[in-house]
């Protein structure tokens, strides 16, 4: 039986992830619409990724005998004027999901719920890659973007992102 308040964190986790995913698709969708594939691909499988993560609170949650309660999920209300602006916004978020992850790791270690902190290290490690991919994003826009040969060399490298499943196994 878990702690009330990491299985209500745990839940709202589901949530925001599925967020991300819509936020990374509104990205995507941005991309697309000013004929940068790459990016738009980039930023798709970034969503498909995220809804992976969701898909694995809700299973962990599974697991251990608790009721999933699906919330509504936010519409993404981030404006983009300038090519670089997702990328920024792409940093900023990852710096809160990773705030997010971090609270509730602090709620598991209060009540000694080792279970939920061995679950959430796999997260810990995700989310200094995520922050590091996307600072990477914006440092190599800010070197190469400006210039629209180094910008389509950048929308052809991120056309070859491919979808990998989540290392993770519950
Ligand atoms: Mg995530």
């Amino acid at each position: 039986m878990l702690d009330r308040k990491v299985v209500e964190l745990l839940n709202q986790q589901v949530t925001k992830e599925l967020y991300s995913a819509y936020l990374y698709l509104d990205m995507a969708n941005y991309y697309k619409d000013v004929s940068l594939d790459g990016f738009y691909n980039w930023y798709k499988i970034q969503a498909m990724e995220e809804r992976d993560h969701a898909m694995l609170f809700m299973e962990y949650l599974q697991q251990n005998g608790e009721r999933v309660v699906l919330e509504a999920i936010d519409k993404p209300d981030k404006e983009f004027n300038e090519f670089i602006d997702p990328l920024k916004a792409g940093a900023e978020h990852e710096r809160y999901v990773t705030s997010l992850i971090h609270d509730i790791y602090a709620a598991a270690y209060e009540v000694r719920d080792f279970r939920t902190m061995q679950f959430l290290d796999w997260f810990v490690k995700e989310q200094a890659e995520e922050e590091d991919n996307a600072d990477t994003m914006v440092s190599r826009f800010e070197l190469f973007g400006s210039d629209a040969k180094g910008l389509y060399m950048l929308d052809s490298e991120l056309a070859g992102r491919v979808y990998t499943a989540p290392s993770l196994t519950l």
